[in-house]
């Protein structure tokens, strides 16, 4: 089964580097043991003859069956076996993970879709693109995205030399390819990846060639750093069922002087071309697509959770519980829509590749910013004192205070062991490490969120908008004149 291939390939020598020891088995570590479980489990149903087709398709004229992420939409059945995919597995994971590589291999989908378009941009640009898609495709290839440069001091540039020394950019270009250093901010899956998608984030001057760069970087090359963050897997399942399956390790790269091989090296040296190809909207639309469709099953999920505890401690009947819980309906009906939306909308782009509507996927991905956190707040004005007043374990059902347990831990409608569990799944959703990594996650995953909805006002044709504000204006003065 290809999820215990994925498992095995991990141990390849990459560096990685958790509470200042260096990772010797990644798939045996207690950080990572309960999530890779996880992942291997959603692999394992490309394989089953149940699930394949929900999860994947058949690679056309071969046998394997390939994520859908990896399917380039022609029709509308294509489009929407993409999103069958992307919701299959987000359902199985409640939504809570997020990079289960379907991001990041859209994104390399999209740009062998557009490669045509993005032929003028380097005359390599098509053949490498097209090599490693395939390679990432028929290998079931796990990759995520890092492009964000390092949180140093924002209010500085690359004029800086303490900035440009440490945002990524090549030391030396070499036969083989090019050496790279500098360091790369928050991948997500760093871990357990096997390459990194890499491009450089900020708009760059050409004179600052060096630092612009879409790349390809195996999660094992020497030279490279993979330095987690805290982990919050917790492996008392019965206290933290999501902490204990879905913690996806985010991790900063640290690139000590490594090369990348000109077969990986998709562009370099451009910052016009870099910003282009970023902004290719087949790709973009195909990769934030994903996001959408993931998100929708973590409103469910959040919404569901709300709706439990309100009916486990007995306060559905109050008007402004009533009026929370019809808000989180709103919210699922929403990004449901904008989901819809993008996906009926869609429009080929002039290869054929039919591209969802990049409109509705802005709209989802700015309001998505506020309605996790709100959602969060919500479950926190039901649930009320109640999250913390359950027991450290559930251990204490089994012993001498059982009888006692029972009877004060009960709910209005469920026994005390059930509402007990209950809340222990909520705490995991606004309490735990787990939780407020999640609610940071769904403000910030999709980049700033101020820039996010600065930048939805400034690609809006809003000449639309005001022409006819001029006009009715315009029309009203003419009248004045007349009556006057
Ligand atoms: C849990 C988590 C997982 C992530 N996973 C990934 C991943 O897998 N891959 C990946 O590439 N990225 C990932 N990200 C990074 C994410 O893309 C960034 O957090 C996001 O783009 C915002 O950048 P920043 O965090 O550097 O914030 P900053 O840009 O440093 O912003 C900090 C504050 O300063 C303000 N600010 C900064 N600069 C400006 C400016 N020029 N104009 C106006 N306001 C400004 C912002 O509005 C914000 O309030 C992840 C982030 C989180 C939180």
């Amino acid at each position: 089964m290809r999820g215990e291939r994925y498992i095995r390939s991990l141990n390849d020598g990459r560096t990685v580097w958790l509470e200042g020891k260096r990772v010797e088995n990644i798939p045996e570590h207690p950080a990572f043991k309960g999530t890779l479980t996880t992942i291997r489990g959603l692999f394992d149903t490309l394989d089953d003859p149940d699930t394949r087709d929900r999860a994947g398709y058949r690679v056309e004229g071969r046998e394997h069956y390939a994520h859908s992420s990896f399917l380039v939409p022609y029709t509308r059945e294509q489009l929407a076996q993409r999103s069958r995919s992307f919701a299959y597995w987000s359902a199985q994971t409640h939504g809570m993970m997020s990079r289960l590589s379907d991001y990041a291999r859209s994104v390399v989908t999209g740009w062998y879709a557009a490669r045509s378009q993005l032929r003028s941009l380097d005359p390599h640009f098509e053949h490498k693109i097209t090599a490693y898609y395939e390679q990432a495709r028929d290998n079931d290839l796990f990759l995520t995205t890092a492009i964000i440069d390092p949180q140093i001091d924002r209010s500085r540039n690359l004029d800086d030399k303490r900035i440009a020394e440490r945002f990524l950019h090549v030391v030396r270009e070499t036969e083989d390819g090019i050496v790279v250093r500098g360091a790369k901010m928050i991948a997500t899956g760093a871990p357990y990846t096997h390459d990194f998608v890499i491009s450089s984030f900020l708009k760059f001057e050409s004179k600052d060639r060096g630092h612009a760069h879409v790349l390809i970087v195996p999660a094992n090359s020497p030279g490279l750093h993979i330095v987690c963050r805290e982990p919050f897997a917790d492996h008392r399942e019965q206290n933290h069922p999501l902490s204990a399956k879905f913690d996806e390790m985010d991790a900063v790269l640290f690139f000590d002087d490594v090369l990348v091989p000109w077969e990986r090296v998709l562009l370099y040296g451009d910052p016009d071309k870099v910003l282009t190809l970023r902004a290719n909207k087949t790709a973009n639309a195909l990769a934030y697509h994903q996001n959408v469709v993931r998100y929708t099953a973590k409103l469910e999920f959040v919404t569901g959770v709300a709706f439990a505890v309100a009916e486990a401690i007995g306060v559905t009947g109050f008007l402004h519980v009533q009026e929370k819980l019809g808000e989180l309906l709103t919210q699922i009906g929403v990004i449901q829509a904008l989901a819809i939306a993008s996906e009926t909308k869609a429009k080929p782009d002039e290869a054929g590749v039919l591209v969802p509507d990049l409109a509705s996927i802005d709209t989802a991905r700015n309001i998505g910013t506020k309605f996790y956190p709100r959602a969060i707040e919500i479950l926190q004005q039901i649930g009320g004192g109640g999250f913390v007043q359950t027991p450290s374990g559930v251990e204490d059902f089994y012993g001498p205070i059982s009888e006692l347990m029972h009877r004060y831990f009960e709910g209005a409608s469920i026994s005390a062991e059930k509402k007990v569990q209950l809340f222990k799944l909520a705490w995991d959703l606004i309490g735990s490490p787990l939780g407020a990594r999640h609610e940071l996650y769904e403000r910030f995953y999709a980049g700033d969120p101020v820039r996010g909805y600065a930048n939805q006002y400034l690609g809006f044709d809003r000449q639309s908008l005001t022409e006819p504000v001029w006009k009715l204006l315009k029309e009203t003065s003419k009248r004045g004149t007349t009556l006057a």
